[in-house]
Formats: C-alpha cells, sequence, structure tokens
C-alpha cells in the first residue's frame, strides 16, 4: 500500500483547508442556521464559494462537472472538509446527496444522469435515499422492506412509509426503495426508483426533532401513497436493489468516517488550545497525566481512523468489493471519533457543554454516526459471521 498523497492532492489539500480556515470558518455563527441544518439561501452562498474556489463535487467525474478524486483523494479533501460542519456543504459532498451521486454515476442510464446527476453535481438541487421504515419495517435489518411497488402496465404504484430520510424537505430527486413482487417481467425482491419529491402520492408527514442539526432539511418521515413510477424511471435494473445499496454504502460509510474524522481534529484543535493554556493547581491543565492522557489517546485515535480510512480508501480503488473493510472502518471511526469529541469535550470543562465553542454541536452530530449506516452491533455480528464462516480475519 503506497502512503505518498500525489502532488496534485497535497496542493488540493492545502487549498481546501485554506479555503473552510478563511472563508467557510466565519459562517459558523451564522443565524440563517437552524435545527435542520443552513437555509437554502445559505446553502447556496456556500456552495458558490466553493464552485468560486474551483473545489465543488470532488468525487464525482470530470464529465459531470467535478474534479474525478479516486478515494483515498477523497479522503483527504472530506478530511479537511470535514474541520468545520458547513465544509462538506460548501464542497457539495455533504450526505446524503454525496453518496446519491455516487449511485447514480455508477449504476443509472445517461439519461438519468442528464436528468439528476448533472444538476446535484452543480449543486442546484438537494436529493433523498427512502430506506428506512418505522418498527416493524426495514432497519437495522434491511430484510423487513415493506414499502411495495405492484406493476400496472407501464409504471409501477408504490406504497408504504418511511422515515429518518435526511434531506427529503426541499429534495427534488427521491431515489425510492420497494419491494416487488415477481409479476413475469421481472424478479421479485427490491428494487430502487428515481422520482421527483413534488410527485403526486408523496407526503412529508413531520420533520422529526433530532439530536444531530447538521443536515439540510432534517430527517423527514414520509408516506407514499399510490406513488406512480413509470418503468423507465427504475434506477438499473428491477430486483437489483440490495445489490445497489451496497454499491452506495460501502463507500457512504466511508465518507462519513472522513468528514467526521475532520470533525474530531477540530475538537482535538480547540480541547489542545485550552489544555495548553488553561491553568489548574498551579499549571496547565495539559501538564496535569488526567489530560495529558486524553490528549495523547485523542492522537492515537485520530491517527488510527486516518489509517483504516486510507486502507479501506485502497481497497475501494483496487475496484475490490470492501463490504467486510467498509464494516470494520465505520465501527472503527465512529467510535474513536466519538471518543475524540467526548474527551474533548471533558478537557473543555464547563466551556465544552456551551454554545461558545464547536465542540458541543459536534458532539451533538457525531452520536448518530454510531447508528446510521447500519448500527456497529449489526457490523460487529457480519463481521464475527464472517470470521465463523471463513475461519480467517
Ligand atoms: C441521523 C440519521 C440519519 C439517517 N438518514 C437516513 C436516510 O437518509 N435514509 C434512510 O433510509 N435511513 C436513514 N437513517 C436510518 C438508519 O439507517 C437506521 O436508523 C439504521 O439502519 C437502524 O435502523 P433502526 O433505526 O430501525 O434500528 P432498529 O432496527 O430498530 O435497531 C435498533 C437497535 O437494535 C440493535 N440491533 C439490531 N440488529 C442487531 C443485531 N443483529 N445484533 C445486535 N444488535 C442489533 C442495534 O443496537 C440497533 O441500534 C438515518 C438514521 C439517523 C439516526
Amino acid at each position: 500500500m503506497d502512503f505518498s498523497l500525489p502532488e496534485e492532492i497535497n496542493t488540493l489539500k492545502e487549498r481546501t483547508e485554506r479555503f473552510i480556515r478563511d472563508k467557510i470558518l466565519p459562517f459558523e455563527g451564522d443565524p440563517r442556521q437552524g435545527p435542520h441544518g443552513p437555509s437554502e439561501e445559505l446553502r447556496r452562498e456556500l456552495l458558490a464559494l466553493g464552485r468560486e474556489a474551483g473545489l465543488l463535487t470532488p468525487h464525482i467525474g470530470r464529465e459531470w462537472g467535478g474534479l474525478g478524486l479516486d478515494t483515498r483523494g477523497m479522503a483527504v479533501i472530506f478530511e479537511a472538509a470535514g474541520y468545520s460542519p458547513l465544509g462538506p456543504v460548501a464542497l457539495n459532498i455533504a450526505a446524503p446527496d454525496e453518496a446519491n451521486m455516487h449511485l447514480l454515476e455508477k449504476i443509472a442510464e445517461e439519461r438519468h444522469k442528464e436528468r439528476w446527476l448533472l444538476p446535484l453535481a452543480r449543486g442546484e438541487i438537494r436529493s433523498c435515499f427512502a430506506m428506512t421504515e418505522p418498527p416493524p419495517g426495514a432497519g437495522a435489518d434491511p430484510s423487513l422492506l415493506s414499502t411495495t411497488a405492484r406493476r400496472e402496465k407501464d409504471y409501477f404504484v408504490i406504497d408504504g412509509r418511511k422515515w429518518l430520510i435526511t434531506g427529503a424537505l426541499g429534495a427534488d430527486l427521491g431515489i425510492v426503495m420497494a419491494r416487488n413482487e415477481s409479476d413475469g417481467m421481472g424478479p421479485a425482491g427490491a428494487t430502487m426508483f428515481l422520482s421527483p419529491m413534488n410527485a403526486e402520492g408523496i407526503t412529508i408527514e413531520r420533520i422529526l426533532d433530532s439530536l444531530d442539526q447538521g443536515f439540510s432539511g432534517g430527517h423527514a418521515v414520509i408516506r407514499f401513497e399510490g406513488l406512480k413510477v413509470p418503468e423507465s424511471e427504475v434506477l438499473g435494473r428491477v430486483g437489483e436493489g440490495f445489490r445497489y445499496a451496497q454499491v452506495r454504502l460501502a463507500p457512504a460509510r466511508l465518507t462519513h468516517c472522513m468528514r467526521w474524522l475532520g470533525a474530531a481534529c477540530r475538537a482535538h484543535h480547540v480541547a489542545s488550545q485550552y489544555a495548553r493554556h488553561r491553568t489548574a493547581f498551579g499549571k496547565p491543565i495539559g501538564e496535569h497525566e488526567g489530560v495529558g492522557f486524553m490528549l495523547a489517546d485523542n492522537e492515537m485515535d485520530i491517527l488510527t481512523s486516518r489509517l483504516v480510512i486510507w486502507q479501506t480508501a485502497w481497497v475501494l480503488d483496487q475496484g475490490l468489493h470492501a463490504r467486510h473493510e467498509s464494516s470494520l472502518a465505520k465501527v472503527i471511526c465512529s467510535e474513536a471519533i466519538w471518543r475524540v469529541v467526548d474527551r474533548s469535550m471533558q478537557i473543555l470543562g464547563g466551556l465544552g457543554t456551551t454554545g461558545d465553542t464547536i465542540v458541543a454541536r459536534l458532539f451533538r452530530e457525531i452520536r448518530p454516526f454510531r447508528i446510521y449506516d447500519g448500527p456497529n452491533e449489526v457490523h460487529r455480528w457480519a463481521i464475527a459471521r464472517r470470521l465463523m464462516r471463513t475461519g480467517t480475519h
């Protein structure tokens, strides 16, 4: 495995870091942010800055307006962007759009790319990915998928309920996962459908009151009632939905690790500064072993996360199936990053629990990562099952 960075990635990293520091950090206190992320006006303003800096949509091919980075290049740039919660918005690499663009680039037909990928890559529209359902439907166990797609002539009729759907409010495109029966024209299974979110048959029932507050549009409960989707708007092939979900999820888990690693670095920097200057019992608190050890543990968790991301990125760049590696990376990073932010808050004392530093905000944003993109217990279970089956690691 080669750990050296190509010269152009090094230059891009420096440009991104400078851009985040000089142009994006000043927006962190902007009042146009609410419990459901930045307002549309602020989002567009940030995207305009990203565009002007030539940093927009780095993960998508140049033919669609991106920078065409490989996964290792993304690891570096996404981490730099994640230093601010607004960085991924400015670079057009925030979830769920970033992973939806990746899925479209990999699976969609040209006409779907023209219609949806192009404006997404330009930051002109937003999208959502609707898979999870309230109990007893699909959650940690996707096989419980209960939203149905019934074929009638040349279209499908979709009925069901979804929840926790990030960014649905204000999205133009919905990628909807539904279960279809075998009907002689295609196999039974799960299928992904592309639908405009303003189509008749889609109702956003409510926006959930969530712990995290950084995602544009928040997380929605959606009802699908007689939604008609033409057969031509199936993403890829009928019955292949679960396979495509893995095409989306293996890299999507890793890009969450990349962005949140940037956030963990930020929390650690804030805490280290405080530990150097704040004194207690006659010396800077960082010189007390209890605090010094927390700072050292932060350094180790950050390094471990970076190495695991890099290793998984390398596997993906070889074109290999990285389901197992992305499970390992998701668990290792989500827990290491969480520990870094938690320790940083502890080092900051009462200040850490207030809005006077960014750390409290990062603390709220990062906790759900142990649940989404597959709860960590399910990943551990999958890792253990593989070990029991193959007897190797
Ligand atoms: C902030 C956020 C954003 C999200 N965005 C989206 C989105 O855009 N689109 C979308 O479709 N979904 C989204 N989700 C949903 C997310 O993917 C699910 O929450 C996740 O898959 C878990 O499903 P569940 O919440 O139904 O948990 P449940 O299925 O109810 O599971 C509850 C708990 O049971 C435990 N558990 C389950 N199975 C096992 C097992 N085999 N072994 C041990 N323990 C187990 C785990 O601890 C798990 O956390 C989002 C969730 C959050 C929190």
